[in-house]
């Protein structure tokens, strides 16, 4: 029903008057920072299941007809995350690797937003477009690595290592495969068996298919083997296939293992392989001044991936791809020659990776790290590192708990029954069957959030610290925690478990 004078003067349904844009952002900022008070006297989730969640959002509504309040439809949706969520700004969340975030990165990601430039192109997005170049530069220089390298924001860490992959693939593989594509030709990717899934992931879509991926062994420590790595290099290459990049992983998703990156960087020089580091977890912590020499030869790689919301604590999403040579990330992913705006080469992001239109995900990590500086980070990181170590430490205090590795932030352990001989087979796939159980119960309970990972062939309870909100206490009582849940799991589960054991002495 449009009158003459309001398509004139239009007033559309979405507009939002700037007196009702100030008392809702007002009232929802106020609600954001009771919500982020709240969190340690909470629960790190309540572990609802689907149907629970589908009930609380009336999952079934039908796509509204005519449109409703917008002060009632923010504070609904804030009441269904704020009771609904799992809290990863929670000081007990240690799952997966995902960081508590940033609250400047959420005032930023507001602004991005109203704003809205699209930083796909520098024409679109002057100051955004200017404002990530240096964010990507400040992150090169935070890890040592060359700040005139070519460089993006992307979603995430997979994300990050499929660009840096195919900058690989289009530098290294001899011809212009970006036309030519890459049917039969023997191209061949080396990487430890430790290796998080983007591997396969990047195999794929780059249409060299998951069979050109070698599985290098690892050591004791998980860590690649590199004599294993020249090995598989020179047989390949007698076979007649071609070596086409090594991944070196500053810093494995389940255990925090480096591998030795400088003896990788060195084996890559001798047969012109692309060297590329998966630091989406570790490489941040090259910022600090007593990071081991394995982590900071992530410096030789001819592409990196770090993931900012991991180690600098941004809001998701926000993954960084650095190639060393600008021009070989651009050579990837340009199709038309430089553009240049007042005789100054201005950087247009489509030219650097997949996406067209961009979002400013560079805000939210610019603001935070100019907020804390490098000395900031510094500080967080090697805490999170210490309270990780702790933990660690902590659980030889415990005689049924027994501690399986540390390195960077990740702890892993597992809870045996001191009256268990761990090492029988059938006693070990207990231990797994009972591990398994007790983090689905601490999961579901809130008190507290780890993850799990396969350590030597055993299923173990990982914590992984990147989180600025962790103290001590939290992490001290963690372990009591487990011991508990792990007492009651046993008793239910043993009797049936290992019903043909002989006898054995109660706990
Ligand atoms: C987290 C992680 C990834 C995947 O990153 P996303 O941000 O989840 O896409 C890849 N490699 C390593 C080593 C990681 O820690």
């Amino acid at each position: 029903m449009q009158n003459e004078d309001s398509f004139t003067r239009r007033v559309s349904p979405l507009e939002m008057d700037s007196e009702e844009f100030r008392r809702l952002g007002y009232l929802l900022v106020d609600r954001i920072a009771g919500f982020l008070d709240s969190l340690p006297e909470r629960g790190v989730t309540r572990g609802e299941s689907p149907s629970d969640i589908r009930h609380a959002l009336e999952a079934e509504r039908t796509l509204p007809q005519h449109g409703a309040d917008p002060g009632v439809l923010l504070d609904h949706a804030a009441d269904l995350l704020f009771e609904h969520s799992l809290f990863n700004a929670h000081p007990r969340f240690w799952g997966y690797i995902t960081s508590s975030p940033a609250p400047i990165g959420a005032l930023g990601d507001l602004l991005a937003a109203a704003v809205n430039p699209n930083a796909g192109a520098w024409l679109l997005s002057p100051m955004a477009s200017e404002i990530e170049a240096q964010t990507i530069r400040w992150i090169a220089e935070m890890v040592g690595y060359p700040t005139d390298c070519g460089g993006l924001f992307v979603s995430g860490g997979n994300m990050a290592n499929f660009v840096c992959f195919l900058a690989a693939r289009q530098a290294k593989a001899g011809w212009d495969v970006r036309v030519k594509g890459v049917e039969n030709s023997r191209l061949r990717v080396y990487c430890s068996k430790e290796t998080h899934t983007w591997i396969q992931k990047a195999a794929d879509i780059s249409g060299l298919g998951t069979d050109a991926i070698r599985w290098v062994p690892t050591d004791d420590e998980l860590r690649m083997d590199v004599a294993a790595l020249r090995r598989q290099i020179v047989s390949d290459m007698e076979a007649g296939d071609r070596p086409l990049l090594v991944v070196g992983t500053a810093g494995s998703v389940s255990t925090g293992a480096i591998d030795p990156l400088p003896e990788i960087a060195a084996i890559c020089r001798e047969f012109d392989v692309w060297f590329h580091v998966d630091g989406a977890y570790g490489g941040l912590a090259a910022v600090l001044p007593d990071a081991p020499d394995a982590l900071v030869g992530l410096r030789e790689a001819d592409s990196l991936a770090v993931d900012p919301h991991k180690w600098l604590y941004a809001p998701l999403e926000a993954g960084c791809a650095l190639v060393r040579h600008f021009d070989k990330l651009r050579d990837a992913f340009a199709y038309h020659p430089p553009y240049y705006h007042f005789g100054v080469e201005a950087i247009n992001y489509f030219d650097l990776g997949p996406q067209n239109s961009r979002g400013f995900r560079a805000l939210k990590v610019w603001l935070a790290l100019q907020q804390v500086g490098r000395e900031g980070y510094v500080r967080m990181i090697s805490e999170d590192i210490r309270l990780a170590g702790e933990m660690f430490q902590r659980i030889s205090g415990y005689p049924a708990l027994e501690a399986f590795t540390h390195s960077l932030s990740i702890t892993t352990f597992r809870y045996v029954p001191v009256d268990l001989d761990s090492g029988d087979e059938k006693v070990e796939a207990y231990l797994d069957q009972l591990n398994t159980e007790l983090l689905t119960r601490l999961q579901a309970g809130g008190e507290a959030y780890v993850s799990n990972a396969v350590v030597r062939g055993r299923f173990a309870l990982r914590a992984c610290i990147v989180n600025f909100r962790t103290s001590l206490a939290d992490v001290e009582a963690l372990l009591p925690i487990v011991v508990r849940i792990g007492k009651e799991v046993d008793a239910e589960l043993r009797p049936e478990a290992l019903r043909s054991e002989a006898p054995q002495g109660v706990q």
